[in-house]
């Protein structure tokens, strides 16, 4: 077992940043060490790939457990695609490894970088939760390292409220030591997908509800523009391609196959190069780069599914200070008041940034802690501008809370405990079976403290 070493520990968006006690095991048999107080006092945590935003995967006052070796396949059943894998595998390995064999992972979030653990910790959902719900729902059982050192493999016949609340439960209950995830046989690496330049937000409605047909969809929105074109941008939509597909170039086409990413961010941009002026800019550009209409392509699956990752470490654009990302879901509503309401909110602060995601989310929802519930949730990047950002984010809060609906908490870092409560009514159900498998309070995070959601103080 390594030494437990400092090191300076953030989320995807840089902030916050804590000195945290990391140790990297290799070996499932070196977690269970890891659990003992050995020159390390305080609770413990898993960390995947650091792909969470804010404060999820952090602990300031214990040991974190990287697992990013933890990455080994354990088996596979071609016939019906099942994977077992220990749970520090990332996405883009499944993909590397089951794609040649006609296999592809049945949820894929908007990077490839993160690992089952984490995907199972924050139930991520894709651009298809409409059809195939979350990461969760093809996840049969996974195997958890619980607070008493006991392993205890959960599903649907054993410990069902332990399993549910592992789901989407911020690594809280425990260390998951590796899952059994089904993939989805897929007769091409290629997507047939249509993209269309929505003109405003009623626009965005329109092609969303006609779009039922689509397995994936997804739109970018502009967060810069007011008025009647508040909410223009460019929707996307498709599925896997059938056999024989060839590539035909569309508006990702530029991207071509690679899965590799073309550029690097090496250095920290400067904290001004994200200002109003270069967001409007960008946000004009990238709108007026796609003709008026429809457009159909067959593209490779990685820029329909990551675009972002073709720029390794993007997240340095914004700067030392880094960024906050605001993801909300809100119940279907009469003239969409509260996204309207919202939006107009972003824009009239000028805070905003380059682009926003939009889509509405089909009818699954999990107990506990999970995030997606129906309705149409929109996620937001701002650089991290400090006290009126975090002003304008509890004007949000409110908005969102009296639409009936709720914060990601895997974009989260400043949250309150009150408004948290209050989003999500099923925490105190969720908090006494993680109590209860975990009595002793040894795993523990920055935001759960925060949250309410283990003892102690942030
Ligand atoms: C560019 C980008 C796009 C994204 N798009 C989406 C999207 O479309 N949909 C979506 O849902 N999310 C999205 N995300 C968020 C991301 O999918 C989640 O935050 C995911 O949980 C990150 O996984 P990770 O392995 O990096 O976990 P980390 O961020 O390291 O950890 C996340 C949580 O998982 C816990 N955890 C990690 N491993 C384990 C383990 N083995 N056992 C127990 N707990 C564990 C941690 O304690 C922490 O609570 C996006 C993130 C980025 C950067």
């Amino acid at each position: 077992m390594e030494r437990w070493s400092k090191r300076a520990l953030y989320g995807w968006g840089r902030f916050p940043v804590i000195e945290a006690r990391c140790a990297r095991p290799e070996r499932q048999g070196e977690i269970l060490e890891a659990l003992q107080p050995d020159g390390v006092e305080g609770g413990r945590l898993a960390y995947g790939l650091g792909r969470s935003y804010g404060d999820t995967a952090l602990l300031s006052d214990g040991g974190v457990i990287l697992m990013e070796r933890l990455d080994r396949m354990l088996g596979f059943d071609p016939e019906t695609g099942w994977a077992r894998v220990e749970a520090g595998v990332s996405i883009q390995s499944l993909v590397d490894v089951f794609l040649p064999r006609g296999f592809f992972p049945y949820v894929v979030p908007g990077t490839f970088q993160v690992t089952v653990g984490g995907a199972i910790a924050n139930d991520i959902h894709g651009k298809n939760h409409h059809v195939d719900g979350t990461f969760a729902d093809h996840v049969r059982r996974v195997e958890l390292l619980t607070g008493s050192g006991e392993v205890v493999i959960c599903d649907a016949q054993h410990h069902p409220e332990l399993f549910w609340a592992t789901v989407g439960g911020l690594g809280l209950t425990g260390v998951i030591l590796s899952a059994e995830v089904r993939l989805r046989a897929v007769a091409s690496p290629y997507i047939e997908m249509e993209s269309i330049r929505v003109e405003s937000l009623d626009h965005f409605f329109e092609v969303s509800a006609d779009s039922a047909g689509f397995t994936h969809t997804v739109s970018w929105i502009d967060c810069v523009t007011q008025g009647k074109a508040m909410g223009r941008g460019i929707f996307m939509r498709g599925g896997h391609a059938a056999a024989g597909a060839t590539l035909k170039r569309g508006p990702l086409g530029d991207l071509g196959e690679r899965l590799s990413p073309y550029l690097k961010m090496p250095i920290d941009a400067p904290n001004w190069l994200m200002n109003k002026a270069t967001m409007r800019l960008f946000n004009e550009a990238y709108f007026h780069k796609h003709p008026k209409g429809k457009i159909e392509a067959v593209t490779a699956y990685a820029p329909f599914f990551c675009p972002l990752d073709f720029v390794q470490d993007w997240n340095r654009g914004y700067g030392p200070r880094g960024f906050l990302q605001y993801q909300l879901v809100v119940p279907s509503e009469p003239e969409h008041r509260t996204i309207r309401q919202i939006l107009e909110a972003i824009t009239a602060s000028g805070m905003g940034s380059f682009l926003a995601v939009i889509k509405e989310f089909g009818e699954q929802t999990h107990p506990g802690l999970s995030f997606p519930q129906p309705g149409v949730t929109l996620a937001l990047d701002f650089p991290n501008y400090g006290a009126p950002l975090f002003e304008l984010f509890e004007r949000l809060d409110e908005m969102v809370l009296n639409a009936g609906g709720r914060l990601y908490l895997g974009k989260d870092s400043r949250l309150s405990r009150e408004m948290f409560c209050a989003m999500y009514p099923d925490w105190a159900r969720w908090k006494a079976t993680r109590d209860a498998w975990d009595p002793q309070g040894r795993f523990a995070s920055d935001q759960g403290r925060r949250l309410g959601l283990v003892e102690g103080e942030r």
